[in-house]
């Protein structure tokens, strides 16, 4: 049985492939704090689930924009907030499609993110950033 390992700067992922042309995925890592494993099955080679998903975001382990998806883990809502990370509780799970990795990202209002984006203007109009960069949008009163 042909086996691969992937290995990013934050999960060991062992590949473990079939004869059906699918794969076993053995991912090891922490998530919150805490040790994660997980044990996932796909129909399809490495390289054509790397270029599906729900969404292309940065994966912090592949240090890259990849191809990742949303993911339900039952439990883990209780398990993230045992560690007392309020900022993580309220968050997402993702899964990178290139190296298996599980991360959380923030849910961030729209109003804050419209905030930063003024504030960002803000400097720019106090001349502290380049002429170069995209302005971002004002808000109408
Ligand atoms: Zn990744």
């Amino acid at each position: 049985m042909r086996e691969r390992t992937i290995r990013t700067a934050r999960v060991l992922t062992r590949l473990r492939f079939d004869a059906t042309g699918g794969f076993d995925a053995l991912v090891q890592q922490r998530l919150a704090g805490r040790p994660l494993t997980r044990e996932l099955h796909f129909d399809r080679a490495p390289e054509l689930v790397a270029g599906t998903g729900a969404g292309n975001m940065y994966c912090p382990s592949c240090r890259r924009i990849r191809c990742c998806d949303p993911v339900r883990l039952p439990g883990l809502a209780d398990a993230v907030a045992a560690t007392h990370d309020a900022g993580a509780a309220g968050g997402t799970l993702h899964m990178c499609l290139s190296c298996f990795y599980h991360f959380l990202t923030p849910e961030v209002s729209e109003s804050r993110l419209l905030e930063i984006g003024e504030a960002l203007a803000r400097l720019g109009d106090a001349g502290g950033a380049p002429r170069n960069v995209i302005r971002f949008p004002r808000r109408r009163r």
